[in-house]
């Protein structure tokens, strides 16, 4: 137990879950650390925009906030009993103690695109890593993007709206259109304006064999390599860099053996406030949870928030137990709700069933990267505006569209 009544809990995980959860138990009394295997903060919607424009880095990449442990949660201590945790271990082999703690470790995403989690580095050092993959990218004559989801498309429409015509950029799905996860219409915007930039969109198609061309594009030299690939349906595609655009891969690491299915996904009640199965006092938010919803930076806030009204509402009254998303989003589906980038000056936006291209849904993405990024800076009253903009935009989607 902590000072008195007081409650301690642990989050693991410095991200969008992380910090929201540690922030929402902090205003509840509770005593929280917050550990993090990062030693910065990086808003990650913005690392594609970083590998063409480095110097966006400087506000994508920050410091943790002050107080946060730098450090890398490996297991958790249970004491008498397998389903209460009492504590998280630590890879210098030291452990804290706990009366509850929060995973929310996210995914992992090949390098240049997300650093590894694992790496403790400073804003400093992943700074110049973007650096370096900029770099390799500069002087590539050819790309190969492999995945034609959220990702694959903004990062192709960053290198097209960087440098046109000047680099052969090939995007390669296996769908039969792109955004596959949004409605036809987003595809539809998408392919027409990354075909009117050059980019060569390769539906119904992936790739066979690699070539050798490493997945993991951050240790590549200048230039990148010379790569020739070969699709199933026998196109041959040369790369100077390749790109997996394939999906991140939850993490659970701290949970060692225990609670996670076949993806690494955390195995969650949803009935319970989003609880690890198998534990009493475990609970997970973001992308390492294995809720059935598209993981995004704003699903990772509600799932922060069902956790946190959770483990407060326990602590209070004993039995309550809160249904996910129904006790955030007053209804059995989350609301859906993207904005995908075309490069500067234009954009996707999905709301529910509404989509929307052009300027508008790109001033969006900008409104909500500087509301973030100045959270995320601690700048005063902006946290306070992004909450409610996000609580407008949950009340909003259950009568829209
Ligand atoms: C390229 C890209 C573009 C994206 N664009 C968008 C977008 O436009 N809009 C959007 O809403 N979403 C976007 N997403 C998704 C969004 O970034 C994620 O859904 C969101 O970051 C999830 O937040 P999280 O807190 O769960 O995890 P993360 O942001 O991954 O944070 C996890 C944290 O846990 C730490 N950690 C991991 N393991 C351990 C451990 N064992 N011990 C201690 N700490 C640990 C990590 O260092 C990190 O600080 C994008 C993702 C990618 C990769």
């Amino acid at each position: 137990m902590g000072r008195g009544s007081e409650k301690r809990g642990i989050v693991i995980g410095g991200g969008f879950a992380g910090r929201r959860a540690s922030r929402l138990l902090r205003s509840g009394g509770h005593h929280v650390t917050l550990i993090s295997s990062s030693g910065f903060w990086e808003y990650t919607p913005g690392a594609l925009r970083c590998l063409v424009e480095p110097a966006a880095a400087r506000r994508m990449v920050q410091a943790q906030p002050r107080g946060t442990l730098r450090a890398t949660a490996v297991g958790l201590e249970t004491a008498g009993s397998e389903t209460l945790a009492t504590g998280v271990k630590l890879n210098d082999g030291s452990s804290l103690p706990a009366d509850y703690v929060v995973v929310a470790t996210g995914s992992s995403y090949p390098d240049p695109i997300k650093a590894s989690h694992d790496v403790a580095s400073s804003p400093e050092e992943r700074r110049a890593q973007i650096e370096i993959a900029h770099a390799t990218l500069v002087s590539a004559a050819s790309v190969v993007i492999v995945g034609g989801g959220t990702v694959g498309v903004e990062l192709a429409a960053e290198v097209a709206g960087t440098w046109g015509r000047h680099k052969v950029v090939t995007l390669i799905t296996p769908h039969d259109r792109l955004l596959e996860r949004m409605p036809p219409r987003a595809g539809k915007l998408a392919l027409r304006w990354l075909e009117k930039k050059g980019v060569w969109v390769i539906l119904n198609d992936r790739v066979a064999e690699w070539g050798g061309a490493p997945k993991d594009a951050a240790k590549l030299r200048p230039g990148g390599g010379d790569w020739k690939l070969r699709t199933e349906q026998g196109r041959k595609l040369r790369a100077s860099i390749v790109y997996p655009c394939i999906g991140g891969r939850p993490l659970a690491g701290p949970l060692e053996t225990r609670g996670f299915g076949p993806r690494g996904e955390v195995r969650v009640d949803t009935n319970a406030g989003l609880r690890v199965e198998g534990f009493d006092n475990v609970y997970a938010a973001g992308d390492c949870c294995g809720t059935n919803e598209e993981k995004n930076a704003f699903t990772a806030d509600l799932n922060a928030t069902v956790v946190a009204r959770q483990i407060l509402a326990s602590h209070k009254r004993k039995r309550v137990k809160l249904s996910y998303p129904r006790s955030v989003c007053a209804r059995n589906t989350t609301p859906s709700i993207s904005v995908i980038s075309l490069h500067k000056w234009s954009a996707v936006m999905q709301f529910n069933g509404l989509v929307l291209g052009g300027p508008l849904p790109a001033f969006v993405k900008w409104l909500i990267e500087k509301l973030q990024v100045h959270s995320a800076l601690g700048t005063p009253g902006v946290t306070f505006i992004w909450d409610a903009v996000e609580t407008i935009n949950v009340f909003l989607a259950r009568f829209l569209f």
